[in-house]
């Protein structure tokens, strides 16, 4: 496996499988690359690459983990060929003011303004997200991309870029052939969704970490009620848990917008954000649990 930082050395790697990353890699990062792996179509790309422009002034950029030796152990175990772990300015050669213009400015599809959810709470965020992963699709060129149930609203944002960028670009852009996949959620054995971030948690706190998990499968108990009844019952018992709830809803899972009265159960979807001694944590299920458990059925999650 090569670690590379040059944006041309990319070129070497063409119509691979792309695993887009900030690093601090864990198993939910490791079976995404293991699923770029399964497809064999090219090359297995991840690239590791905290985002800047994605981060409001007052979030953890700077304390975000930055953990490239362990990561390379990891993602050269789970099959990846190469990591492109670039500085900033191999992805916004413009530097860091224009970058921040181009996220702002940055068309965003349906998904990324009118839910009301990660886009209310961190406005800006979804901008930066689609100008880095737009970039990455640009300079890597790749055939397959794997994205994570895990960040709903993020795949449900990138896949609307990817297919609006798709219908734009010229015939013969790889943008035109480019499949995108979403895989499973990873969680711990008590059901607490694996990310990056968990490293903040105190040892108190990550006992209490399994409530937005927790609160999910209590909708799913509960999907016989009105909505409004299961979106208070989750909400209450991550207060009872000493969180500060960010949002616990239903929505239709492909719009994220609030479902109508004909929107059938196999199409609503838990999604909670909500936060304990400064430690964010979002996670979301489909509220009818499908075959296979809480995985979603990848034919489901890939559109060519
Ligand atoms: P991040 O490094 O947090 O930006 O995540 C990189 C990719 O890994 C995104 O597509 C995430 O949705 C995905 N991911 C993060 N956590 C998990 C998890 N626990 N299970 C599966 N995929 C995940």
């Amino acid at each position: 496996m090569e670690i590379i930082s040059d944006r041309r050395a990319l070129q070497r790697w063409p119509n691979g499988a792309l695993v887009p990353t900030m690093g601090a890699l864990h198993d939910g990062h490791a079976s995404l690359i293991r699923e770029a792996r399964r497809r064999r179509v090219g090359p297995v790309l991840v690239s590791i690459f905290v985002n800047p422009t994605q981060f409001a002034p007052h979030e953890d950029f700077a304390r975000y983990p930055r953990t490239l030796e362990a990561d390379s152990v990891v993602a050269k175990a789970a099959g990846a060929d190469v990591i492109f772990a670039p500085p900033p300015e191999e992805i916004y050669p413009d530097g860091p003011d224009a970058a921040a213009r181009a996220a702002e400015h940055f068309p965003l599809p349906q998904a990324a303004t009118t839910p009301a959810l990660e886009d209310r709470i961190r406005p800006g965020h979804f901008g930066g997200v689609c100008l880095v992963v737009a970039r990455l699709f640009e300079l890597a060129a790749p055939r397959v991309a794997i994205f994570g149930e895990k960040d709903w609203q993020q795949w449900r944002v990138i896949d609307q870029m990817a297919q609006r960028a798709a219908a734009d670009a010229p015939i013969e852009s790889p943008l035109r052939h480019l499949e995108l996949s979403v895989a499973p959620t990873v969680r711990e054995h008590d059901g607490l969704a694996m990310s990056s971030r968990n490293r903040y948690l105190s040892a108190e706190d990550r006992r209490r970490a399994t409530a937005p998990w927790r609160a999910i499968q209590l909708a799913r108990e509960l999907k016989h009620l009105a909505l409004t009844e299961i979106e208070e019952a989750m909400t209450n018992l991550l207060v009872a848990e000493g969180f500060e709830v960010d949002y616990a809803v239903i929505r239709e899972e492909d719009s994220l917008n609030a479902p109508g009265a004909s929107t059938p159960v196999e199409r609503l979807r838990a999604l909670v954000a909500a936060r304990v001694g400064g430690v964010r944590l979002i996670d979301n299920a489909p509220l009818h649990p499908r075959h296979g458990g809480d995985s979603i059925d990848q034919s489901m999650g890939t559109r060519a």
